[in-house]
């Protein structure tokens, strides 16, 4: 162990480290479901340290995990045993160029500091998620999801290029043009074939207003059908959906009492203006059929785009997060299920539960797939639970996610997921073969954030049809 440190020491420029109090902060992510100790922790203080470390770790017969702030749900983020990179210390915004209307920084830079930067200049990148404390290495190795996605995207799709560490340690800058095999491969990749070391990502001009109308509905199939009509209409900016139950008594006609539960559905649809003036308020809610038209909001564009609060997380608790996203024309069938399913395993009073939509046509990642239809309603189920009731709940949550693979759904994987190699192949389908393909090619000694992934086994590898198992 000794040896490793001063090794490492000698080769790299940033800091190395065993000391009990910096693995024991980063054995956990925010999920707080899955440990995992790595026996050092490296800060790099630049690519050449990343691909020093990657040469000396193959030699050595040690992995390498990345990470960042650690906002992993399902472990993502963590090693044993090996090496965690500790990205962080990469934290610097290099270029900003918002008259060109894109950015170049570190991979540990937080979506806080290109706001805080972008925001005085009328510009910002198109798409934010819903919390900024999270850096552009950690969402781009995801996708990135936002109120605005389902008209730009993820944040993953404005990204324009990437310097890449591959698992061979060689550096490379790769765009969409150059080397974009595996530009399109480390998005949404989760550090499975490289590690980013730096980001050019888009920018947009905003408009200084934005005005918010919350809708409620107490009908699913006239919400979702509301929904894909702005979808394809382009007309608004922003989109959130949030499920609300209401407590509407007891039945005893079965054996058990059962509540009497009645969903809600709340819309929130924005618009970003010169003025809300400009706003013609008749023609767009007129064209909907909301059950009441509950609160209107005008905020300035830098007050609206804030995340909304911090998620607390107290001590002992989990959090089993879920998005499932589902094909538009399932997503009713499989979301009337989920809303009755949920009362019995977790307080359905006081978790998030809500939806947001993507247009499949502005999705370009192939390491985020996507169900066949071209809207896509995405379903968030946001549990926090004490962690004695881990067990019962996530199996609840792996037969969901089971169904939605039934209904052509996917799965998100930024959020907790438990997946087998049968799921993995249900994830990417005809791709999945590609996928393992990928891994071997851009790293080769599997040494990249084992644990998560879980691929076919080597003589496996070139199956032509997938063998896709019965649920
Ligand atoms: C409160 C909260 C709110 C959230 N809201 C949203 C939301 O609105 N939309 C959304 O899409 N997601 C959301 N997420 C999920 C979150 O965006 C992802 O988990 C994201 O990956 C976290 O980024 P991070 O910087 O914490 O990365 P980490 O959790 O540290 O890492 C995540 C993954 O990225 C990899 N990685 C990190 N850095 C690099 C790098 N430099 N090179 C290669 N791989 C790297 C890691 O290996 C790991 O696989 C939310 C999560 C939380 C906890």
């Amino acid at each position: 162990m000794n040896s490793i440190i001063s090794d490492l020491k000698q080769i790299i420029a940033g800091e190395v480290s065993n000391l009990e109090a910096e693995l024991a902060a980063v054995s956990q992510d925010f999920g707080g479901i899955i440990q995992k100790r790595p026996q050092i922790v490296v800060r790099p203080q630049n690519s050449t340290d990343v691909a020093q470390v990657i040469k000396y770790a193959a030699k050595q017969g040690l992995t390498v995990s990345s990470r960042a702030a650690g906002h992993s749900l399902g472990g993502q983020s963590l090693n044993q045993d090996g090496i965690l990179l500790d990205m962080r210390n990469l934290n610097e915004i290099h270029e900003f160029r918002p008259d060109e209307l894109w950015f170049k920084a570190d991979p540990g830079v937080t979506w806080n500091q290109v706001v805080d930067t972008s925001i005085p200049h009328g510009v910002i990148p198109p798409v934010l998620t819903n919390n900024f404390e999270v850096t552009l290495g950690g969402t781009l190795s995801a996708a990135g999801l936002g109120l605005s996605s389902f008209r730009y995207g993820s944040q993953a799709d404005n990204c324009l290029g990437l310097e890449v560490v591959t698992g061979t340690g060689d550096i490379v800058w790769c765009t969409p043009e150059a080397n974009s095999e595996l530009f399109y491969h480390v998005l949404c990749g989760y550090g499975q074939f490289g590690i980013i070391t730096k980001v050019q990502n888009r920018l947009r001009k905003y408009r200084p207003y934005t005005r918010s109308y919350f809708l409620c509905y107490d009908d699913l199939d006239t919400l979702l059908n509301d929904e894909r009509r702005l979808v394809s209409e382009g007309c608004i900016d922003g989109l959130v959906s949030l499920f609300s139950p209401c407590l509407l008594g007891m039945s005893r006609l079965e054996t058990k009492i059962k509540p009497l539960i009645q969903w809600f559905y709340r819309m929130q649809i924005t618009l970003e203006v010169d003025s809300v003036n400009d706003i013609n308020e008749e023609k767009l809610l007129s064209g909907l059929n909301f059950y009441r038209h509950i609160h209107t909001e005008d905020l300035t564009f830098d007050k609206f785009i804030q995340p909304i609060g911090q998620v607390s997380h107290p001590v002992g608790t989990a959090n089993t997060w879920i998005d499932i996203l589902l094909p538009g024309a399932k997503a009713k069938e499989f979301i009337d299920i989920a809303l009755q399913y949920i009362p019995s395993f977790i307080d359905f009073r006081t978790i998030p539960v809500g939806s947001f939509c993507l247009n499949s046509r502005n999705h370009q990642m192939p390491m985020f797939p996507l169900p066949e239809d071209e809207l896509i309603i995405g379903l968030g189920m946001y549990p926090t639970i004490p962690k004695s009731q881990l067990k019962p709940v996530l199996e609840q949550l792996n037969l969901l996610t089971d169904l939605g693979f039934q209904m052509g759904g996917k799965r998100y994987m930024a959020t907790w997921a438990e997946f087998d190699l049968p799921r993995w192949r249900l994830q990417f389908g005809d791709y999945w073969p590609k996928v393992n393909e990928m891994k071997r090619k851009y790293d080769p000694n599997g040494i990249l954030n084992p644990g998560f992934f879980k691929y076919e086994p080597v003589e496996q590898a070139n199956l032509k049809s997938i063998y896709v198992p019965s649920h």
